[in-house]
């Protein structure tokens, strides 16, 4: 059983990050969804709101689940007995980090593997900051991200 952790803030999941998860499906026999707690980076949808909205979008892919994790990654990838970590790349602008990010992840742990997709072209100038942006202006963002999470942004910035 081949499993990857595909972690995240996912503040909210978007079309890019949905892609990712498409393609590493077809990779490995599991592909674990892990939504970081992050309360530092002050995030607009609490951890159970951002749970909720990735679990409808991966309702349909069977071998897709969803879940949460606090503090160390790797102690979690352990955890949940996976071979590796699925990250997304979009631009030069990601690499320095997810570089930095995946070489110290094999530091603590060399046995897991970090792997990185590129999402469809149309998807790599999205991001949840941008996303939440232009929902937060009162703009439509039903091209980036799913239905549920643009009733969620839009439910979230009305303050209902
Ligand atoms: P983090 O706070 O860990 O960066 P994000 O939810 O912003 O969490 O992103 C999770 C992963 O998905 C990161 O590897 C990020 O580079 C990647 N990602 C985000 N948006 C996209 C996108 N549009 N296309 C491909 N990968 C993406």
């Amino acid at each position: 059983m081949r499993t990857a952790i595909y972690p995240g803030s996912f503040d909210p999941l978007t079309n890019g990050h949905l892609d990712v998860i498409q393609r590493a499906a077809k990779l490995f026999d599991r592909v674990v969804v892990a939504v970081a707690r992050n309360e530092d980076k002050q995030p607009l949808f609490g951890l159970d709101e951002r749970l909720a909205l990735v679990k409808q979008a991966v309702h349909h892919l069977p071998d897709v689940e969803a879940d949460t994790f606090d503090g160390l990654l790797i102690e979690y990838v352990v955890s949940r007995k996976a071979q590796a970590i699925v990250r997304g790349l979009r631009a030069v602008s990601d690499f320095e980090f997810e570089f930095q990010l995946a070489l110290m992840n094999r530091k603590l742990n060399e046995n897991i593997e970090t792997i990185f997709m590129m999402p469809k072209d149309t998807y790599t100038f999205l991001s949840s900051r941008i996303v939440k942006e232009i929902a937060r202006l009162g703009g439509d963002v039903g091209a980036f991200v799913p239905a549920h999470v643009r009733t969620a942004l839009t439910n979230k910035f009305a303050g209902t």
